[in-house]
């Protein structure tokens, strides 16, 4: 079976297969990590050896922090302007899609005033929306960002301008899948379910400067208490922890991000390569724009499209269905979807064609 959903998302095989084998009994304790204290000495050494891991795989800066959080992207879209939006409360955003737009909900719902500085959404989002004004940190706390949009197929392989004012990313669904350079954000945020290991997770990296004592917001968000009681103010997500770590160790077996970032480009030309050659199916993104982890496609008839995924699904290529705001299909090539993957996508898809 070969999982093509956008989020949770498959897992390497290796990684499952050492969660089995570990999970009755961690390091001879004869205790599973669904069991271990968060406070034990096996814990910290897992906890810090992720950290590492992160900061060696995306060559993490000496003056940024990295944060483990819960309530996935979603609770960051409140953490950040609670902490970041003290100065101006003003932020301003691209809006690239649903979840930037949603990120721009919670901003304002926080009472953070948001200026919306360029949209692509009468474009249904295929392309999309660059800053054309030039931008003041004197006006705006920071500039929010999604880097990849996970449900329109659109990613920023070249960071908008943006200024001098603090570059927010959100890169939930191209986290250490596609190589950006952390020095170019003041944060970045992610839950790892799509790239880098199971729910339950979030991480935050954020520069030094920028997390400071914020008074009257909850704790749980709270950066500065975070930074200061090193992820584990509460208990943090034990599980989700350790089993990111496993994915991190295989990333660096792949030979790191230079690495996997060669893969997910070879991975997605060969699906938009077919694509772009189909009769019956088109991907509609503007091409600078596509995305390497996210490839909506349709036969642009609903019909055929479900029984597209359905035949898909009887051989075994699941969740295929694009996102209900845009239909069609929708293959996530994460960075644990094999090109083997793409390649039995690919070729049910040309035999799909032949036949139709
Ligand atoms: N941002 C992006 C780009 C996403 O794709 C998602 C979820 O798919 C979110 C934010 C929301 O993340 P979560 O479900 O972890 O709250």
């Amino acid at each position: 079976v070969y999982n093509f959903a956008a989020g949770p998302a498959t897992l390497p095989d290796p990684v499952i297969k050492q969660i089995q084998s570990e999970l009755p009994s961690l390091q001879g304790t004869g205790m599973s990590i669904l069991e271990i204290s968060h406070r034990s000495a096996m814990f910290d050494d897992i906890i810090n050896t992720a950290e590492q891991d992160i900061r060696d795989l995306m060559h993490v800066p000496d003056n940024y922090h990295v944060l483990f959080f819960q309530g996935g992207g979603t609770g960051q879209f409140a953490a950040v302007p609670l902490n970041l939006a003290t100065n101006h409360h003003r932020i301003a955003l691209l809006d690239s899609g649903h979840w930037a737009s949603r990120a721009g909900d919670e901003a304002t719902n926080l009472g953070v005033s948001v200026d919306t500085l360029a949209s692509t959404k009468a474009d249904h989002y295929q392309k999309l929306p660059q800053s054309n004004q030039s931008l003041s940190s004197s006006e705006y706390d920071y500039l929010h960002v999604t880097t990849n949009n996970t449900i329109e197929g659109t990613a920023y392989h070249t960071l908008p301008t943006h200024g001098d004012v603090t570059l927010v990313g959100d890169l939930s669904s191209n986290f250490m899948a596609e190589e950006y350079n952390v020095k170019d954000f003041g944060l970045i945020f992610g839950g790892v379910q799509k790239n880098l290991g199971p729910a339950g997770v979030t991480i935050v990296i954020v520069r030094d400067d920028l997390v400071k004592p914020v008074a009257h917001i909850p704790s749980i968000l709270n950066y500065s208490l975070f930074v200061k009681k090193n992820s584990m103010f509460n208990t943090p997500p034990v599980f989700a922890i350790y089993a990111t770590g496993l994915v991190l160790k295989w990333l660096k077996q792949q030979g790191g991000l230079a690495e996997i970032e060669r893969l997910n480009r070879k991975k997605s030309a060969l699906l938009y390569d077919y694509l772009d050659d189909s009769k019956l199916f088109t991907n509609y993104i503007k091409k600078s724009d596509r995305s390497l982890t996210n490839v909506p496609f349709t036969t642009d008839n609903a019909d055929l499209d479900n029984q597209v995924i359905q035949a898909a699904a009887d051989t075994g290529l699941m969740n295929l269905k694009g996102h209900r705001s845009v239909g069609g299909l929708r293959a996530s090539l994460y960075n644990a979807m094999p090109i083997e993957g793409v390649q039995a996508l690919v070729d049910f898809l040309h035999n799909f064609e032949q036949k139709n």
